[in-house]
């Protein structure tokens, strides 16, 4: 039984689970995120929208 106080450690804003502040990078609201989170959005960030209307279903 793990009673793991969860508070301890703030929730990244990305995917909303708790991140060590020893790894976690913070955004330039200061919210934690997890490294790994905090680059994929910034690549999502990069990329175009996933759903274009002009270029239908790609299957
Ligand atoms: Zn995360």
């Amino acid at each position: 039984m793990t009673t793991v106080a969860q508070s301890r450690f703030p929730l990244c804003y990305l995917c909303d689970e708790p991140v060590d502040l020893r790894t976690a990078k913070t955004d330039a609201d200061r919210n934690a995120v997890h490294e790994e989170c905090y680059a994929l959005s910034m690549k999502g960030a990069m990329l175009p929208p996933p759903e274009d209307p002009a270029n239908g279903p790609l299957l």
